[in-house]
């Protein structure tokens, strides 16, 4: 049997009205709204044993302009303000059609949460200074600190009852490996399930399977001039729905608007793997605590001002620097002081104690009695470094220093000296997909390629957030893209134009 025969006798043999591929943040709520229009026959196929995909990894900030919970506090704000905020912080870097949408849709997915009953913090909306702020109070997250864990649990009556009841079927353990295509209309999936390739059909197929964060070699490929990868992103998100796409002629583009996320500390030598949930400096923001450290290039030179508020200013310092990584230098009466103001510089380091246990380990953190033989221990340039170190301690009078240093705490000076080696990671990717305000999956030539359809990080944090970090740009609309994509299936498969041949085959899809 030949390749278009083969495809032919698929196209007859439609099992599913939908295939979603990915139960993760967007895939989730997609395939409750399908399923609540009155969908029957979707089929979600998800790699890992269980679902949720990054909603087990993310902070979960959310954001929206012009929402009830605004107007309740007296904060003026639209979907227009949101919009332009956006454009501001990315220099117009962000994708114009989807940040529109994205921001529309906002306020109506925060109200959907709210309905839901999520426990939303109490001081949001707020405005946030982990990275440019906005110029409204129009962020959004959990009391308590894994918002993505929130969010999962608020989503898993609904789909739980859709798998009940048949609607959304659900195959776990089963990895997108290629997209069934024929002259560019997409009729199914190949999986593989662990020990077998199986093949679905449906003539729409929506991916949802996130981002290529934790993948160095896709990383690098469309990052070639980046250092190798430290990963903060869900191990999953490694790019086999982008990879599945552009092998049957798919758009890919904003991988070069890749910016860092810092504070990123490798727990495990040589795992190029960082884990905010474990170890997470606060170099992000000294609007937060009072910055009494030093940061040095493997030069042994500062390249930044350490106060610097705007997190984009620092993490684009930070990329200009070999491998992308600096190290905090700071002093034992810098270490004690952090403390004593409750501002430790790795968040789940609670007390000096610990701080000691993870120097003693020698590898990440590294403790000396002089900064020569500091800087000898970490591979920093030792002259430079302790002529860098002499420079500051001379200049603590609150003259503004080379980089605009205007905070001088105190001079280092007290002995055992301690630097902290950190890396700028990714917790998320900036390129992916390009879609329509259709969310259909464009090729080279921005013509749709019919029934596939892409939400979610797989679109790359660029469409909605530039080459910046915009708060909550990420799982906002995820949520507001899978649930929006969600309620148009049942249009878009109603607009499905019947193929002009039906073969029967003797062999349908397998079925969960
Ligand atoms: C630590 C961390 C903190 C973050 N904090 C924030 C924040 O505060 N605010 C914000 O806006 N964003 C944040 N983000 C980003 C945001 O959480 C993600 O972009 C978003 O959750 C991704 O949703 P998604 O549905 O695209 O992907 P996911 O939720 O990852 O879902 C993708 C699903 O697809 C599955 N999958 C992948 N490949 C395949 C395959 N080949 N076959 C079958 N299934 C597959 C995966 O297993 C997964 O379940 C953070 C990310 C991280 C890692």
């Amino acid at each position: 049997m030949t390749a278009t025969t083969q495809s032919i006798q698929a196209l007859s043999a439609v099992e599913w009205e939908l295939i979603i591929v990915g139960a993760g943040t967007a895939g989730m709520p997609c395939a409750i709204e399908a399923a609540k229009s009155g969908l029957k026959r979707i089929l979600v196929i998800e790699k890992s044993q269980n679902v949720g995909g990054t909603l087990h990894w993310t902070v979960a900030h959310m954001s929206a302009g012009g929402t009830q919970l605004q107007k309740a506090r007296g904060i003026e704000d639209s979907p227009e303000e949101h919009y332009n905020d956006i454009m501001r912080i990315s220099a117009c870097s962000a994708n114009p059609e989807l940040t529109r949408l994205a921001t529309e849709e906002a306020p109506s997915t925060i109200a959907w949460l709210q309905s839901l009953g999520f426990p939303f913090d109490a001081c949001c909306p707020t405005l946030v200074y982990g990275h440019a702020p906005y110029t409204r109070a129009r962020t959004y997250f959990a009391n308590v600190q894994r918002g993505g864990i929130v969010l999962l649990s608020l989503l898993l009556p609904e789909w739980e009852r859709y798998i009940r009841c048949g609607a959304i079927t659900l195959l776990l353990g089963c990895t997108l490996t290629d997209i069934l295509a024929c002259d560019g209309c997409v009729y199914g999936v190949k999986v593989h399930d662990g020990s077998a390739v199986q093949e679905h059909y449906a003539r729409h197929v929506v991916l949802a399977t996130g981002g290529y964060a934790a993948n160095p070699s896709f990383f690098a490929r469309v990052t070639p001039y980046a250092p190798p990868l430290y990963s903060a992103a869900n191990p999953t998100s490694q790019g086999e729905g982008i990879e599945a796409a552009l092998r049957i002629g798919a758009q890919f583009h904003g991988a070069e608007k890749h910016n860092v996320s810092l504070g990123g500390i490798e727990l495990i030598p040589n795992s190029q793997r960082v884990d905010i949930w474990s170890a997470w400096a606060m170099v992000s923001t000294s609007a937060y605590r009072t910055t009494r450290e030093l940061y040095v290039n493997e030069e042994g030179k500062r390249f930044l001002n350490e106060d610097e508020v705007n997190a984009d200013i620092r993490e684009r310092a930070v990329m200009r620097q070999p491998r992308w990584q600096f190290w905090v230098l700071f002093d034992e009466y810098a270490l004690h002081q952090s403390y004593a103001e409750h501002q430790p510089l790795v968040r789940q380091w609670i007390t000096v104690a610990m701080v000691k246990q993870h120097a003693a380990l020698g590898t990440y953190l590294r403790c000396a009695e002089s900064i020569e033989k500091l800087a000898a221990m970490c591979g920093i340039h030792v002259r430079h470094c302790v002529e860098t170190v002499q420079r500051f301690n001379t200049n603590i009078h609150g003259i503004p220093d080379e980089f605009g240093r205007t905070t001088f705490p105190a001079p280092l000076h007290q002995a055992p000296f301690y630097a902290l080696r950190i890396n700028a990671c990714a917790l998320i990717s900036f390129g992916g997909l390009a879609v329509n305000t259709r969310f259909q999956v464009l090729d080279i030539k921005n013509k749709p390629i019919q029934g596939l359809y892409a939400i979610g990080e797989i679109l790359g944090a660029a469409a909605t957030s530039g080459h910046a970090f915009c708060s909550g740009m990420l799982v906002t609309p995820a949520l507001s893209f899978g649930r929006m994509l969600g309620k148009q299936m049942q249009e878009n498969i109603a607009c499905t134009i019947p193929r002009r041949r039906s073969v029967q085959i003797p062999t349908l899809s397998l079925r969960a």
